[in-house]
């Protein structure tokens, strides 16, 4: 099936936002087998999206659009379809009671212009949006299937996820098309050559499933891919590839596809009934707001520790001046007493704890900007691990807080 994106938005144009949605949609289509040929970016105007959309509708199978989906004057993405496929645009009532309630849950009174995202080109339907207030719209006209997703990321996301990918899916097999599965194997902890040196041979003769490595923000993933007529074959196969690249990479592979660092840690504490805490230097909280940003966290997840200055370390986690006069507070000895301090004064099972330099200034010579130690306290003792990232201070709040979880989950498991 053959399938073109347009992302909508003239803040897209003059360069104000990227357009990360496309990526994310180019991706998706790919990955169960489709053909993205084309993706657009159109300013909000309507002769220029309804020209963009007729000529995308009458090359491709599907054409997905993003944005423009608001109650604002500027979003016009529903009556470009409406022009496009010459259909009226009709009031659906369940969808306004819908954003009735929304709206009412969050003690604001819906607008007149709110209640135009309840429209739908006569014969299409609504997408609901759990996370937003503009529903998506899917129509299906001359053999063409248009979808339209809201701009913002993470309602674009769960579109995608809930309504658009099963959608395809099951059109794809009507069509008797043999769909691709995929399984995307996510690494912490080594780079992306040397991964590919661990799999050359796999990596040089699976053709199915098909495997290859590539680098993502911040982590290498290992994608395997196979074309099957049945899930469960697809699994079967997927499966056995998987079995063989985890015994090569042990304690590198951390989660499959979309889970994340923080929900493997979850499972792993939970899995152990353990409970954990975290003190935090470089990271200034980003560690504590990933392990929150998991529901049921509180199971698990007791305290979390911010001492960015020396008083503070003190004060709260218990580290001896002797070890700042004489380590500094960037150094493996302040690491493992803030984490033995975290983990005494939570009374959890596990404590991790950061300390680095994130730069720009504050490196030497013997600790150079982007160092920092890692440490993890539990009944066995406290280990900890000295890391080199030089970059920006973003990324190296990233790395040190991806790895501090993975030193969690490692440690967890009986793997380090
Ligand atoms: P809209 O649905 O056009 O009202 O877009 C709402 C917001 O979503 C915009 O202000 C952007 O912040 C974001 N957004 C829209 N389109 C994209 C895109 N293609 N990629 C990333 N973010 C987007
Ligand atoms: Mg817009």
């Amino acid at each position: 099936m053959k399938a073109e994106i347009v992302a909508i938005g003239t803040e897209l144009l003059l360069g104000e936002i990227d357009d990360t949605n496309a990526t994310y949609i180019s991706r998706e289509l790919t990955t169960i087998g489709m053909d993205v040929y084309l993706r657009h970016t159109v300013d909000d105007d309507l002769g220029r999206i309804v020209q963009v959309l007729g000529a995308a509708m009458r090359r491709s199978d599907v054409v997905v659009i993003c944005g423009g989906l608001g109650p604002t004057p500027d979003d016009l993405t529903r009556e470009a379809i409406a022009q496009v496929t010459n259909r009226a645009l009709q009031s659906v009532v369940g969808a306004e009671d819908q954003l009735r309630q929304f709206f009412a849950q969050r003690h604001r009174t819906v607008t007149e212009n709110n209640l135009k995202q309840c429209q739908v080109p006569r014969g299409g339907r609504l997408l609901d949006n759990p996370v937003g207030t503009a529903p998506g719209i899917l129509v299906e006209h001359e053999g063409c299937t248009l979808v339209a997703v809201p701009g913002p990321p993470p309602e674009m996301r769960e579109m995608m996820s809930n309504h658009v990918m099963p959608f395809l899916r099951s059109k794809l097999e009507e069509r008797g098309d043999v769909p691709l599965f995929t399984r995307s194997l996510r690494l912490a902890d080594i780079g992306e050559s040397e991964a590919a040196n661990e799999l050359a041979d796999i990596l040089d003769q699976a053709t199915d499933p098909a495997v290859a490595l590539y680098a993502s923000p911040g982590e290498v993933r290992i994608r395997i891919a196979t074309k099957a007529a049945s899930e469960a074959e697809a699994n079967k196969k997927l499966g056995q590839i998987e079995q063989i690249i985890r015994q090569r990479l042990v304690e590198h592979v951390y989660s499959v596809d979309e889970e994340t660092m923080e929900v493997a840690i979850g499972q792993a504490l939970r899995a152990a009934g353990a409970t954990l805490a975290v003190a935090e230097s470089c990271t200034g909280g980003l560690i504590a707001s990933r392990i929150t940003d998991v529901p049921g966290s509180s199971r698990y997840f007791l305290n979390g520790y911010v001492t960015y200055n020396n008083e503070s370390k003190q004060r709260l986690l218990g580290v001896p001046a002797a070890i700042l006069e004489q380590h500094g507070a960037v150094s493996k000895e302040c690491a493992q007493t803030m984490a033995e301090g975290a983990r005494k004064d939570s009374g959890a099972g596990y404590a991790v704890a950061v300390t680095g330099i994130a730069g720009p200034d504050g490196g030497t010579p013997e600790k150079p900007v982007g160092r920092a130690y890692i440490a993890v306290a539990d009944e066995r003792g406290t280990i900890c691990e000295q890391f080199d990232w030089p970059g920006t201070r973003t990324q190296f709040k990233q790395r040190v807080s991806q790895m501090a979880l993975n030193l969690v989950r490692k440690r967890v498991l009986g793997l380090a």
